[in-house]
């Protein structure tokens, strides 16, 4: 736990006119800043009291609820204040100002969480969970948020962990009794205290992509020749008429972005001008600028045009995902294509098999009530202890119990890093700017 001497405020609710605004305030002075703006003699833990806020001439700013969390029982851990007033941009700011006039400082950007994390509120994991379900893209990836907010992902790494530290309290005190001649490996408790711990480590990582996927959504470009049917196909999974549908080839000029939501992943469409041999320079802009998209997403759609055979347009590659449109109107040659999804978009027809193709492509098939959000950093951690404990078991069975244990020693390190029990203020920085001011 560390002690703040500062008391920090800011504007918890968006810029802009709403119904009602809210500032935050936390710290050692938050309550005596409250008594002193709203007059108020005592203040009631968890009451709603009704007051008038007052500038230096006593003039009121504005009339609202004043909440009290008594530390430690608030969110950050220290007594906190929330204003409840008008949600006007200029009334909010001027009773921001007047609290800051009051001997309170502008929180940083997440510096709320942050505090809650240092006062052992929540662990790294949750804090970065607030993140998520605030900037979540789907309705499936709020609910996971909110599991890893209360702690579904912390869990996992918890029971990584609690094996971790068995094996290691096992290998450790073998090494403290070298006159027994050891054969790590020959034992059968560390075999399947070893294997048990892969194999949690590998579920884990699986469910923390599909995590990450929720959390951080996918881009999808859409390619093919000009009047294959792209923006045909766009339109079907936005259900919109976003892009512009024509029978001139090159209509689509530049890049059309939409952000869709399929089989439950937040999803950036991204129709792309049709890639082809062009003279007309701002149409070769265009191209460039798909051919640059197309290798930037997580998937590509590929449209051909089913009217005359596509077997030598066929691409084979993981990322990509390969469309016969116009099936209303298919060449008999194309019908015998296994490789290739039929569709016809001007029908709207075989819509749902490329949306769960998608949902496959990013192994997203199984979304259900245990699926929580994650980041990219916490799977680039728990492949970095997948790294360190397969070299521990490389070491024991060469019977290096030391070296073995140091490496044991390193993956705790790493897995103690997500969820923030070894982490370096650098990290805590950087995973904390992101988060929004008053959060
Ligand atoms: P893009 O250039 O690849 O974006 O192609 P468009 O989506 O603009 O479509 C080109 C033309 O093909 C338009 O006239 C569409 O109406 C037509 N088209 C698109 N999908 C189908 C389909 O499934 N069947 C048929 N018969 N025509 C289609």
């Amino acid at each position: 736990m560390r002690t703040q001497q500062d008391t920090i405020a800011a504007i918890a609710t968006p810029a802009g006119s709403g119904g009602v605004g809210i500032i935050r305030i936390s710290g050692p002075a938050a309550t005596s800043i409250a008594t002193q703006l709203s007059g108020l003699k005592t203040l009631r833990p968890r009451y709603a009291h009704y007051a008038a806020f007052k500038n230096a001439d006593q003039q009121t700013i504005d009339s609202g609820l004043l909440l009290y969390f008594a530390g430690p029982a608030s969110f950050t851990g220290e007594d906190v204040i929330e204003l409840q007033g008008h949600g006007g941009h200029v009334v909010m700011n001027l009773l921001l100002k007047e609290v800051l006039a009051h001997g309170a400082r502008l929180a940083r950007p997440g510096e709320f969480s942050e505090r809650a994390f240092h006062n052992e509120k929540l662990d790294l994991v949750q804090a970065e969970a607030i993140a998520d379900v605030i900037s979540s893209g789907s309705e499936q990836a709020v609910l996971a948020a909110q599991r890893s907010l209360q702690g579904a992902f912390s869990a996992h790494i918890n029971h990584i962990l609690q094996l971790l530290i068995e094996t290691r309290v096992w290998v450790e005190s073998a090494i403290d009794f070298p006159e027994e001649e050891i054969d790590f490996l020959s034992d059968q408790h560390l075999r399947d205290q070893l294997s048990r711990l892969n194999q949690t480590l590998r579920d884990t990582l699986r469910k923390t992509q599909t995590g990450v996927v929720l959390a951080q959504g996918i881009s999808i470009a859409i390619i093919g020749k000009p009047n294959a049917g792209k923006s045909s196909l766009l339109n079907c999974l936005t259900e919109a008429d976003t892009a512009i549908i024509s029978e001139v080839a090159g209509t689509t000029r530049d890049v059309v972005k939409e952000d869709v939501v399929i089989a439950g992943i937040p999803v950036r469409l991204i129709d792309t001008a049709g890639i082809h041999d062009t003279d007309n320079p701002i149409e070769q802009q265009g191209i460039d600028r798909a051919l640059k998209m197309k290798d930037q997403a997580d998937v590509v759609l590929h449209v051909m045009d089913g009217q005359s055979p596509v077997k030598d347009q066929l691409i084979d590659d993981d990322k990509y995902i390969n469309i016969i449109n116009k099936n209303d109107m298919l060449h008999p040659e194309n019908q015998k294509l296994k490789q290739a999804l039929q569709v016809s978009a001007k029908n709207q027809q075989g819509i749902d098999q490329v949306r769960e193709a998608i949902a496959a492509h990013v192994n997203m098939g199984s979304l259900n009530e245990n699926t929580f959000t994650a980041r990219q950093r916490h799977i680039e951690q728990l492949k970095l202890t997948q790294f360190h404990i397969d070299q521990a078991e490389q070491q024991l069975a060469h019977n290096q119990g030391e070296l073995s244990a140091e490496d044991l020693r390193l993956a705790q390190q790493a897995l103690n890093e997500i969820t923030g029990d070894f982490s370096s203020d650098d990290l805590l920085g950087e995973i904390f700017s992101s988060f929004c001011i008053g959060k």
